[in-house]
């Protein structure tokens, strides 16, 4: 068996996926070529694209109105493709919840007049500043939230209808750390991305969802490579996309299809999250969360140990039962388990054996 992956991202994957592209590697479907070996532009590639896209769509209910889009660039790239795209140099208001969303902030204003409409910082970015708070204001180009904070632990459990607050901006969804792990309410998304290292595949290959209306606005410096409505009139691919994290994405894709869909993932990452939370807050305080309840990540869990000069021998302990990558973010310190998707249910009661048994022998 191989060990327990907790890594923040990239991630791990699904056992049966990595099965699959290793037995394909050298040739795909008896064409006589792996996938890193195929051009764009034949029929082979040009099939495992569009199937990968059209078992998205369907996995998140995705309407016809919105684009899906294969770029490069990452998460990081999106915090500056967006607003080159949509802001029209004019204002953009941000929701700061954490270190991604304060990135986007930072970046945006490069391009456009990008200001805080509220910050978690205060609390240190374990609380959820509620939208009723935020200081939309009425011209925003748009509205950017990250939906899951992969460093700090922080997730919007829904995501804000703008409409409702007297906003007519469309929302941007940095929802790079927990895609796939639930439904996505399109009523209220004008546009979202994800980088695909945390919970989808590979990193190298961005998915953007784009509503048509929000195309064809992009500042005169944007790349064409990074406007949407280039890529989207070449169906990604007016440069060369990403062409095996597609073919990754879209296995990935068909795993999470044959699990039980987008709605499985959300009944198993609520299960995993109890079960990690359950102990974290239960343990005599050997162990802490430092997240409110209600804004608590059920992908990223970060947490510390009451006495931090323990903190090697618990990761030594850890890779020696087999669990990897549990040392927190730099910035935040401690731990982090981060439960994605292709984390199983006795992955996370692994985890929660060893802290029980490290706070027996430590404590
Ligand atoms: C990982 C991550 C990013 C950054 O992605 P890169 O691919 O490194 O640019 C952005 N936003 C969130 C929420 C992330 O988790």
């Amino acid at each position: 068996m191989r060990p327990y992956n907790f890594s923040a991202g990239p991630a791990a994957l699904p056992e049966p996926v990595l099965r699959q592209a290793a037995e394909e590697m050298l040739d795909w479907h008896g064409c006589g070529m792996g996938v890193m070996e195929m051009s764009h532009r034949g029929k082979e590639f040009i099939s495992i694209c569009e199937d990968a896209e059209h078992t998205l769509r369907e996995l998140l209910a995705v309407p016809s109105n919105v684009r899906i889009l294969f770029m490069q660039g990452g998460g990081l790239g999106e915090n500056a493709i967006v607003p080159m795209n949509l802001s029209r140099g004019g204002a953009v208001d941000v929701v700061v919840t954490g270190s991604w969303s304060q990135k986007s902030l930072k970046e945006a204003g490069r391009y456009a007049d990008a200001r805080a409409a509220a910050s978690n910082e205060a609390s240190g970015h374990t609380e959820l500043p509620a939208p009723a708070t935020w200081a939309l204001r009425d011209e925003a180009a748009y509205v950017h939230v990250c939906s899951n904070e992969t460093i700090h632990g922080v997730e919007m459990h829904t995501l804000p209808d703008l409409a409702a607050l007297g906003s007519r901006a469309p929302l941007v969804v940095d929802c790079s750390s927990h895609i796939l792990s639930r439904p996505i309410d399109w009523s209220r998304v004008g546009l979202a991305f994800a980088g695909a290292q945390k919970n989808i595949g590979p990193a190298g290959l961005t998915l953007v969802f784009v509503r048509d209306d929000l195309l064809g606005h992009a500042l005169p410096i944007c790349p064409s490579a990074f406007d949407y409505s280039v890529v989207a009139a070449n169906g990604s691919m007016y440069n060369t996309p990403p062409t095996y994290g597609i073919y990754m994405a879209g296995l990935v894709f068909h795993w999470v299809k044959a699990q039980g869909g987008v709605a499985e993932m959300d009944r198993r990452a609520a299960e995993k999250a109890a079960l990690l939370y359950g102990y974290l807050d239960d343990n005599g305080g050997f162990y802490r969360n430092p997240v409110a309840p209600g804004a608590r990540s059920r992908m990223n869990v970060p947490f510390f140990l009451a006495d931090e000069r323990l903190n090697e021998a618990f990761l030594t302990g850890a890779r020696e039962a087999g669990l990897l990558q549990l040392k927190g973010h730099k910035s935040v310190g401690g731990m982090r388990a981060s439960i994605y998707n292709a984390m199983p249910l006795s992955g996370v009661q692994a985890l929660v054996n060893h802290l029980q048994d490290f706070a027996r022998r430590h404590g």
